[in-house]
């Protein structure tokens, strides 16, 4: 196992995304589904220029409230990520994007339009997590990858057991935020910023 100090000058970044975003926390949902809707498209496009040899299928996005466990899973069956696109994509893209955002709107950071726009998209699943977990395995031949942090900069990455291509985000839902384990919360969420998506997304019993 790895394990290492994301590099960021900002000591913690994450009580910070929460302060200023704190109305807005519902977004992560928005957010991690787009880049679950990304990886997806990523994937079509790949297997319909013969760079990726896999079968693309009928893929869906799904998530899976664990009310007892306090998880929320994300699930896609999109591009996945290397051990090293994770180094590369979560922890040094997205921490500068952050620190750039910090730079940059430090005393008005109200517009929640604004985070994915800075790359903080991903990060957004800390305002409701006090853990998260990505467990992906690529598209090509390279082992899984399994990264967690627990909202310091801080993070484990190790090679992991996924049998199946794609990613799945696990957010160990905070203290704070347990109304999002509530069914009827991601229901609400979803119609409200996820109804028109090119790729079906199922949660519970229903695919939309
Ligand atoms: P953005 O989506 O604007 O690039 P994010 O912070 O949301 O920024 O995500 C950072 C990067 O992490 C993405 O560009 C992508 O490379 C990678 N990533 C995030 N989620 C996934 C996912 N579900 N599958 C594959 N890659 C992902
Ligand atoms: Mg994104």
């Amino acid at each position: 196992m790895a394990t290492g100090k994301i590099n960021v000058s900002v000591e913690n970044i994450f009580p910070l995304i929460k302060k200023f975003l704190y109305s807005d926390h519902e977004i992560f949902l928005r957010e991690l589904v787009s880049n679950a809707t990304d990886a997806t498209l990523k994937l079509k496009h790949l297997t319909s220029i013969g760079e990726a040899s896999v079968e693309y299928g009928n893929p869906i996005i799904e998530i899976k409230v664990d009310k007892e466990g306090e998880k929320i899973h994300i699930i896609d069956q999109g591009v996945g990520m290397t051990k090293e696109e994770v180094e590369k994509y979560i922890n040094d893209i997205a921490f500068s994007g952050a620190e750039e955002f910090l730079d940059k709107y430090k005393d008005s950071a109200k517009d929640s339009g604004i985070i994915g726009h800075f790359g903080l998209g991903f990060y957004s699943a800390f305002m409701v997590a006090e853990k998260v977990e990505i467990i992906t395995k690529s598209y090509t031949d390279a082992p899984a990858a399994r990264w967690t942090c627990d909202g310091s900069p801080n993070f484990t990455l190790e090679e992991a057991e996924k049998e199946t291509r794609g990613t799945e985000i696990v957010l160990h839902v905070a203290e704070d935020s347990t109304e999002f384990l509530e069914e009827s919360r991601i229901e609400e969420l979803l119609s409200k910023y996820n109804k028109f998506m090119p790729i079906p997304i199922k949660f519970g019993t229903r695919t939309e």
